[in-house]
């Protein structure tokens, strides 16, 4: 057996991805004929009381699924879609294993468990109303102010809900969550929207629900704030929208070491052909090379809102680069890019050339909203009908991002992820001199995010073009940045967008203003929050290196 369950588990032979026959034996929940299968009785996730479970996998593998049957919400039927077991059967069925006792917890002593939920954007469909007065009615654990100022929500409080952005939508929701009474508390996506510093204070008002009693039970794509979150993890695997099964639990750095192996060692079993790594690829530059790089200045500018202001450093860029542009949610990252893109323009230039030079630009905006009546196929055919049957394009952008399964589909059919997947096709196929991607890791899970990123870093490469890109995910942002602005100031209010710098100079300015520190895995090079006062965190601090390359 697997080692927490007395049932004979079929898991342990398992070399390959193929599922053996049996596995229909064991399944947790399946919710009709020919429908999404979550795999195994004896790993759901199990949770443990006093300690964050964080839950990493692709999307369409049953995370949320998972979730709904912790909170009891869907009753696990076992597979029998037609004739499901009620409670009684269902825990005789997990006799024996840690789920036993969650269940039985659960049903004898009533424990409230309530979900985040993943969408927050439909949260307006459902509730309507006043931001504060919502939220005072959900204070049951008299914590609510503590939790505006955490949460940046005072200024939001006369509000309707209906007018919240995405980011201003996931922070109420969080507070909404966490200032209610439960017994298992649990989060889907948190990091969704929000900035990096809004990410680490959702994820520690998270850890402050933490009780020796309660449950915690986390989603998360951003590695660096699952990571940051969760006391252990368990990983799941399979097939996204066919099946999925669960790993038993693995600490932290070991579950995020085995999601990115794509190998779970206890079980001898591969889940993925390649592992991931975050080992900057060295690219050999010569002085020969670096001369012939094309270089591109742009002049100091301002622009006024009514309530905002923005002052952009002269800067120079180059050929074959990617500027990631780091700053908190409302700094003006999307104002700078639609001035480079030529869709804003600045009140005041001054500077050494106060020329703006007339850029070639291929923009994916943040905000995805497909009007295009028809398919991914029409619509590739009208947007970038020469790059899109290009055998370089197709082999270097079009493979990795899986296009090809989509090409049928209607494009307002399409998920979050498949029509990111989509928008970053479309911007890299037209031709431009300088590419401009704003927040490519959205609605991706954490595999997409890698190749999404390793697609852009290669494209931008071969082709000899630039790209400025914005990007909340630490990971994402570090592995694909050659150079960064850093934004500054109070935002919403004023901000200054700094020249490009360096990866290491500029990192190490974001993160002091940010008062965090990271150091690196020595397996896989992946960068890794350390936790606020620990002994890495103030030898950093005071060496002033709050970032490694
Ligand atoms: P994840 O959270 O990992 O992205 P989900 O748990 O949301 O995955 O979904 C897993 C699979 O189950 C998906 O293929 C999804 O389409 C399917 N699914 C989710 N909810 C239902 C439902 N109510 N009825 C049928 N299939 C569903
Ligand atoms: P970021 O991308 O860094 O989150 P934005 O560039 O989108 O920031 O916005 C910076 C500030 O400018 C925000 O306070 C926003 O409300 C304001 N702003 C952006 N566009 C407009 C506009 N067209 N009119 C008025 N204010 C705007
Ligand atoms: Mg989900
Ligand atoms: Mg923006």
């Amino acid at each position: 057996g697997c080692g927490i369950c007395v049932k004979k588990c079929p898991f342990d032979a398992i070399q390959i991805i193929n599922l053996p026959k049996d596995l229909d034996k064991d399944t947790t929940h399946r919710y009709g004929a020919n429908t999404f299968k979550l795999h195994s009785s004896c790993r759901l996730p199990v949770p443990r009381p006093g300690q964050v479970l964080g839950l990493i996998g692709a999307n369409g593998i049953g995370k949320s699924t998972a979730l709904k049957v912790l909170q009891g919400k869907i009753k696990p039927n076992l597979g029998r879609f037609k004739n499901p077991p009620d409670w009684q059967e269902i825990l005789t069925y997990f006799r024996g294993s840690e789920l036993q006792n969650y269940f039985t917890r659960m049903l004898e002593d009533n424990l409230k468990a309530i979900i985040k939920r993943q969408d927050v954007e439909r949260i307006p469909e459902k509730v309507q109303g006043n931001v504060g007065k919502l939220l005072e009615r959900l204070d049951q654990r008299g914590m609510i102010d503590q939790l505006c100022i955490d949460l940046e929500l005072n200024q939001l409080l006369d509000r309707n809900i209906q007018d919240l952005s995405g980011g201003e939508l996931q922070r109420f929701a969080i507070a909404g969550i966490a200032a209610q009474s439960a017994e298992i508390y649990m989060f889907d996506e948190p990091s969704v929207y929000l900035d990096v510093k809004q990410r680490l204070k959702a994820a520690q008002v998270i850890r402050s629900l933490l009780r020796t009693n309660s449950y915690v039970i986390v989603v998360e794509h951003d590695l660096s704030v699952l990571d940051y979150m969760s006391d252990f993890i368990c990983c799941l695997y399979g097939k996204p929208g066919a099946y999925g099964v669960v790993t038993l639990p693995f600490s932290v750095r070991e579950g995020i070491n085995v999601f990115l192996a794509g190998f779970v060692p206890t079980e001898n079993l591969r889940f993925r052909n390649e592992s991931l790594t975050f080992k900057i690829a060295e690219v050999q530059e010569n002085a020969e090379e670096i001369e012939t790089y094309q270089r591109y200045k742009y002049p100091t500018m301002t622009k006024t809102y009514d309530n905002f202001k923005l002052t952009v450093m002269e800067g120079e860029f180059t050929d074959s680069q990617i500027v990631v542009m780091l700053g908190e949610n409302g700094t003006g990252k999307t104002t700078f890019i639609k001035m480079l893109a030529g869709l804003e323009k600045p009140d005041t230039v001054e500077g050494t050339d106060t020329e703006i030079p007339k850029f070639y630009v291929s923009h994916k905006p943040q905000k995805l909203k497909p009007k295009f009546q028809g398919t991914v196929r029409q619509l590739l055919h009208l947007k970038i009908r020469d790059s899109y049957t290009y055998p370089q394009f197709t082999s270097d952008v079009m493979k990795p991002l899986q296009i090809e399964q989509l090409m049928d589909q209607e494009i307002i059919n399409l998920s979050g992820g498949e029509r990111q997947r989509v928008a970053l096709c479309l911007c890299l196929g037209k031709p431009a001199d300088i590419y401009l991607i704003d927040e490519p890791s959205a609605s991706l899970d954490s595999e997409q995010r890698i190749v999404a990123s390793k697609v852009i870093k290669r494209f931008i490469l071969h082709a000899k073009k630039t790209a400025f890109v914005v990007e909340h995910d630490f990971i994402m942002a570090t592995y694909l940045a050659d150079k960064v602005v850093v934004f500054e100031g109070r935002p919403s209010v004023d901000c200054t967008a700094n020249a490009p710098q360096s990866l290491q100079s500029g990192m190490n300015k974001f993160l002091s203003h940010l008062d965090i520190t990271f150091r690196r895995d020595p397996t896989n090079y992946r960068p890794r929050i350390n936790k606020l006062g620990s002994t890495k965190d103030r030898e950093q601090k005071s060496e002033g290196s709050y970032y490694y390359l």
